[in-house]
């Protein structure tokens, strides 16, 4: 069978979702989750475009060893120096360097001929060749490009040493059909063509991001490029769980393989959708809540008699497991860890100890602590704190049929000083909002509020997500806590020192606009 690389964008493509922002332990989080999934490239982000990115890449190129780590680079010595500066110490550095080659791209974005194009792309390959063993080049907007420029300039990309040439559906713009006949163009009328592996990279604009992936695997793609969730700028990229699923179940007809543990997928989806603040909808493929769920009574009836008789995929193939209890009171620091590590979560001492200290307030109150439940606490412990901003002392709230609903907040900033407020609203979480807004002394519109329980149960904890806009700056946020008015504000705080934390990040370097 042939092998197909996955390369995965979702911190990169992915983090450009709108109203996605990913602190530093999030993205290593992700990125060592990913390594366990056994992706065969991680694509960290864009190096050059700003020294939080430049950080992540850096960090994540040292951490992860069992796969090759890459950041995107302009076709400017400038991005290619910071590129190598954050990913020199990874296990397989490898430069993505990308131009765009499509007239409308070209005469209106860049401000350049063809021929400057292919002089730029060439010059930066050569460039990029003295540090890294590998160069990817991608063509972005390939799709609405002309084939024999797309191929003249391939050619000579090649030739510079670019050893794997990606053909981007940067708008999600393509059919199958014709994406197919683009790899099929190109290896006929590129003449080293063979010397290169050949990369798809889709969008979902119309629906077809996986379609179109699996259209270029059988015309010669060696390598997938996508997202977990299929998460990305506009309507995102192709899902990889879904392409990596697709071949495995029809091997029979793509007769291809990849490297993924399949069943390590449910658990990526999982801690990329609530690191993201992206929802899974119900009927996803492959990781849709309702993925495996028979409804109608002659399905059952089947399933019953025989599974296969409406079930592709076996839940357990993509790790779904039924929730099971695991802990509770009388488990001690050793079971607690040994879950931790289970679950694929990586906790150095300290934030062992003060998870289990979380554990055991949880414990007291709540008779069984799900797997759910711990995810939920780890969550709290691991990326929601922000030592540098705002942290929940007290809050304070009345509700009354026939009352103003009144909030008290106590607040810490970072420097340790007591902020206290009071205001009113029409309901106790707008009276909470309002007051938590006079705390922040800023401006704070709230797009979006989302509660849900972590586990069933009256005793379960409540888990709010919520979208803000702020000093022009869109973010999400989270918060957990038995108490719904609490995780309210817990999810408002997070998501508000969210957007100072991006200020502080901007104030350093203003991020560049990338594809
Ligand atoms: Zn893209």
């Amino acid at each position: 069978m042939r092998k197909i690389n996955i390369f995965d964008t979702t911190l990169r493509d992915g983090e450009q979702s709108a109203g996605v922002n990913l602190n530093l332990h999030e993205k290593l989080e992700i990125a060592r989750q990913l390594e366990r999934l056994g992706v065969d490239i991680i694509e960290a982000g864009f190096p050059a475009a700003s020294k939080g990115d430049f950080q992540a890449v850096k960090q994540i190129a040292e951490t992860i060893k069992g796969c090759s780590v890459t950041g995107l680079s302009r076709s400017v010595q400038s991005d290619i120096d910071a590129a190598w500066e954050a990913l020199k110490g990874g296990a397989e550095p490898r430069l993505h360097l990308f131009i765009a080659t499509s007239p409308i791209h070209m005469a209106h974005k860049l401000r350049m001929t063809p021929e400057q194009v292919i002089e730029a792309a060439v010059s930066a390959v050569k460039y990029a060749k003295r540090y890294f063993p590998i160069v990817q080049w991608s063509a972005e907007d390939a799709c609405r490009s002309e084939l024999p420029f797309l191929a003249e300039i391939i050619s000579k990309v090649i030739e510079a040493g670019a050893s794997v040439i990606n053909i981007p559906d940067t708008v999600g713009y393509i059919t199958p059909k014709e994406y197919g006949e683009i790899f099929t163009f190109l290896k006929n009328n590129v003449q080293n063509i063979e010397k290169v592996s050949l990369s798809a990279h889709c969008h979902d604009d119309l629906g077809m991001a996986v379609a179109n992936s699996l259209a270029a695997i059988e015309h010669g793609a060696t390598q997938i490029e996508g997202t977990i969730n299929g998460i990305g700028e506009r309507a995102g990229n192709a899902a990889l769980e879904e392409i990596a699923v697709a071949l495995y179940i029809r091997k029979d007809y793509y007769n291809a393989t990849t490297r993924l543990n399949l069943q390590e997928i449910k658990r990526t989806s999982n801690l990329v959708s609530k690191l993201t603040g992206m929802v899974i909808p119900a009927n996803k493929a492959v990781v849709g809540k309702n993925a495996f769920a028979h409804e109608s009574g002659i399905h059952q009836d089947g399933v019953l008699k025989e599974k296969t008789t409406y079930e592709i995929i076996s839940p357990e193939l993509v790790g779904v497991q039924s929730n099971s209890m695991v802990l509770g009171k009388h488990s001690g620091r050793h079971a607690l860890r040994n879950r931790v590590e289970e679950l694929g979560y990586t906790l150095s001492e300290e934030e062992i100890n003060k998870l289990f200290v979380r554990f055991k307030e949880l414990a007291d109150k709540k008779k069984d602590i799900t797997d759910d439940d711990l995810v939920a606490l780890i969550f709290e412990e691991k990326f929601d704190h922000f030592k540098e901003f705002y942290q929940l002392s007290s809050i304070q709230v009345q509700y009354g049929t026939n009352q103003i609903p009144t909030a008290v907040v106590v607040l810490t900033d970072g420097q340790g000083n007591e902020i206290q407020e009071a205001a009113t609203g029409s309901g106790s979480v707008e009276a909470l909002y309002n007051t938590l807004e006079r705390c922040f002394q800023t401006d704070v519109t709230l797009l979006d509020y989302r509660i849900e329980s972590v586990s069933g149960g009256r005793d379960a904890l409540a888990q709010v997500f919520v979208k803000v806009r702020a000093n022009e700056i869109e973010t999400s946020g989270r918060g957990t806590a038995q108490d719904v008015l609490e995780a309210s504000a817990k999810a408002y705080i997070n998501a508000v020192n969210r957007v100072f934390m991006i200020e502080k990040m901007r104030e350093e370097n203003q991020k560049v606009a990338i594809r």
